[in-house]
């Protein structure tokens, strides 16, 4: 049999991952040998003995085999959260194709070099009495500064050193001469970053209603079972999700164990962060993309030692190493915010359940609008499926009504507003009530329609949208099939054929001109560009300091306007027809969103749907709120083209300089998948121009791998990584693997 060699690592900061040693694994320590293990080894000339983690495995010695030193003994004390977090690693670079290296920096919190923030407190040390007589003294000599700190000390006894300097207006060299005079010594405490404010009100738990109870209970039992499955919890907007996951949590804490929430970037608030806060104190933590490296890593540390058990944040707070993992919840969990766009491109829905797994932790999901994938795998029983199907106090869901776009073109308006859109909106400035107009841009990449009629343009192989190019032609990103742009629509004849090219700022000064008098804000890119922007319009207007906000997707989630009593989406379709074959899911999604934001209040809510697809079941679902009905029809198209959650999808996405190059290479991806697997139970799709072809002068084209079995497709991945890694025509080719399921 051939020797086994392991590759180690004796320290985990971020800048030495990638420094790995080779040793040899004895035979007998072969079956227990695996990534993450904590080993002990023979380190250095004199042969000292210290800790390493495996983080990889082969049989390829890196140097003469007789050179390479053996691991003496696999630690035993447990696993310990690093060596789960590596194994977790090694998991990630399998399943979502990446290098050891990169699964690790994903995983592991990056240490920074500067040491983490000390705070510094004025104490007194003198007897009161004598400062006393100084005090006097200071004031008889007009020493303000010294006659300022020295009563503030006398009244409080210790002062918070950078406050005393800023709020009492006293230089740092008063406070040393009184360190030099033995009055006060200076006080270090390290400090770690909360990012949290302490002025946030405690609050009891609330009273679980029946149906919150109900799902409570279920959930309970699921867990009492042997092999806990993961919970999806689907919940109409308002349903009261977040009280359902404050009873988990503090059920979990109870057990002594900690908790992760993983909550999109994009809704991670103070409203909603701060509820969790008044629930269960300082032990709340959270993380977000705008904190630095070093203060992710303190709260990293602080989560290790102990110090918080409830950590909030996006994506990567998945990877939070608290040592008693009980539970993570996923809110939103049909979010594309919780798959990377780099390199690993894990999905935090699957990654969770791994890490769940590994660690023991229970993992919940909720949504309104499940991700097809879940509700799939709750339907087929993999997950609990846990319902809350009524808005907490009883207020009633939206009346929504549907605007057919193509008729109001026919009677002439071709202004953004309909008939009806435009009569509610003047309604509602008269009653002083709020609306929200939603312009709906995700994923837009231009695609054809008709206005006379909404044929749009689609590939007749994908049934996925066609794109135009700036060169004339429309082009499948699934595919590649291409064909000249079109003049005239196929189907009704129609000349009016383009795209809906409004911005938000277009809206706005249309708003202003159709509605005069009326105040507006505006909510998209460009209005969002510093840290709080986002907040500040949110709480503007959650202060009635507008009658109309506009905006992209980023206002549909997760706030609570009470005042909003209608809503309207001003292009429904320009969603659906983006190209990618999740385009209707996505679109029901932002549209119950949307729609669901009207009427949180006393007052009932409307909403109106303007589109050029009345008939199309993404919207009719939508307008009727009724997720079952969307899920059948989408399964049926899933099914037919086989598309997930029917089979496993992976892309092969390829970037490079040299287009012709890339063409090469891909073609050589297709060819060697074709050679090794040439099973008819796999399809392979393109290799095509991606949706966006060319980025950054870098060319890109992806291939897609379709197969009922997932594992099948990371072995294909596994070998084509090898391939790939030898081969001369991938040089300067980047290539990254992207699993859809
Ligand atoms: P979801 O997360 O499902 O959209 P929330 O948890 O935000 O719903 O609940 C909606 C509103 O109803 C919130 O203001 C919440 O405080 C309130 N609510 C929900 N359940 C309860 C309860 N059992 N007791 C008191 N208030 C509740
Ligand atoms: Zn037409
Ligand atoms: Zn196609």
């Amino acid at each position: 049999m051939k020797d086994l060699y392991a590759d180690i690592i004796v320290d985990i900061s971020q800048e030495k991952l990638d420094k790995t040693f080779q040793y040899l694994v004895p035979k007998e320590l072969e079956f227990e040998i695996e990534e993450g293990k904590k080993v002990r080894i023979p380190f250095g000339n004199g042969g000292r003995e210290i800790t390493g983690y495996v983080v990889g495995l082969s049989s390829e010695p890196k140097i003469e085999a007789d050179r390479i030193k053996p691991i003496l003994a696999v630690e035993e004390q447990g696993m310990e959260i690093e060596s789960r977090l590596i194994s977790l690693a090694a998991w990630i670079a399998r399943n979502y194709g990446s290098t050891m290296n990169q699964a690790l920096k994903t995983v592991l919190p990056v240490k920074e070099k500067a040491a983490a923030r000390e705070r510094k407190f004025i104490s007194l040390k003198a007897d009161p009495k004598v400062c006393g007589g100084l005090l006097n003294e200071y004031a008889r000599r007009h020493y303000r500064a010294k006659e300022r700190l020295m009563r503030a000390l006398l009244q409080k006894k210790i002062l918070e050193y950078s406050s005393a300097i800023k709020e009492m207006k006293i230089s740092p060299e008063v406070v040393k001469g009184f360190e030099k005079e033995g009055l006060v010594c200076i006080e270090r405490e390290r400090c770690y970053r909360t990012p949290l404010p302490k002025t946030i009100q405690a609050e009891k738990a609330a009273v679980l209603n029946e149906e919150q109870q109900l799902a409570v209970r279920k959930i309970l039992e699921e867990w009492d079972s042997k092999a806990p499955r993961p919970c999806l919890i689907k919940g109409v907007t308002g349903s009261g999700k977040t009280e359902v996951y404050m009873e988990l949590i503090r059920y979990v804490l109870e057990q002594g164990r900690q908790v992760i929430l993983l909550i999109p970037e994009i809704a991670l608030t103070y409203q909603n962060v701060s509820r969790f806060y008044a629930r269960f104190g300082e032990k709340v933590s959270l993380i977000h993309s705008r904190m630095s490296q070093g203060e992710r890593y303190d709260q990293f540390e602080r989560a290790k030692e102990g110090k918080i058990s409830v950590m909030i944040g996006p994506r990567s707070a998945l990877f939070t190493p608290f040592p008693k993992l009980g539970l993570i919840l996923i809110d939103e969990e049909h979010e594309d915010s919780y798959k990377s766009e780099k390199t690993p491109c894990y999905h935090a829905r699957e990654t969770a359940i791994q890490r769940g797994k590994m660690e023991g932790a229970y993992v919940v999901m909720g949504s309104a609008s499940p991700s097809v994938e879940s509700y799939y795998k709750a339907r087929t029983g993999d997950y609990l499926l846990a319902c809350l199907e009524q808005r907490y106090g009883g207020s009633s869901l939206p009346a929504v009504s549907i605007v057919d776009l193509r008729e109001e073109l026919k009677t002439g308006n071709r202004s953004v507003f309909s008939g009806r859109l435009t009569g509610k909106i003047q309604e509602r400035l008269k009653k002083k009530e709020q609306v929200i107009l939603f312009l709906n841009r995700r994923g837009y990449s231009g695609f054809v329609t008709c206005r006379s009629c909404g044929h749009v343009m689609k590939c007749p192989h994908c049934d996925v949208s066609l794109t135009a190019h700036r060169n004339g032609r429309l082009i499948c990103h699934y595919c590649g099939y291409e064909t000249m742009d079109v003049q005239k629509c196929p189907v009704c004849g129609s000349p009016y054929i383009g795209g809906f090219r409004a911005g938000t700022q277009q809206i706005e000064s249309l708003v202003l001109k159709s509605f005069p008098g009326a105040k507006v804000l505006r909510m998209d890119a460009d209005t969002t560009r510093k840290k709080d922007d986002h907040e500040k319009i949110l709480s503007a207007f959650g202060r009635g300091e507008a009658d109309i906000l506009i905006g992209t997707q980023m206002i549909v989630k997760g706030h609570d306007f009470p005042r909003v009593t209608l809503v309207g989406v001003l292009a429904a379709d320009l969603s659906l027809c983006s190209g990618d074959y999740r385009a209707g899911e996505k679109t029901f999604q932002l549209l119950l969103q949307a729609v669901g934001r009207a009427g949180r209040g006393e007052r009932p809510g409307e909403a109106v749907i303007q589109t050029y697809h009345p008939d199309h079941y993404c919207i009719q679902a939508a307008a009727a709120q009724d997720y079952d009905w969307f899920y059948q029809e989408e399964m049926d198209y899933r099914s037919l083209m086989d598309y997930p959650p029917r089979a496993a999808m992976a892309a092969v996405r390829g970037a490079g300089k040299e287009e012709e190059l890339l063409v090469r290479a891909m073609d050589y991806c297709r060819k060697y998948i074709e050679r090794i697997y040439p099973g008819k139970d796999l399809t392979l799709i393109g290799p095509a121009p991606e949706s966006v072809a060319k980025v950054q002068d870098m060319y890109r084209r992806v291939l897609y791998m379709r197969h009922q079995d997932r594992e099948i497709l990371v072995r294909i991945k596994n070998a084509l990584e090898k391939y790939i890694e030898v081969n001369r025509g991938f040089r300067n080719i980047y290539i990254q693997y992207d699993f859809t399921v």
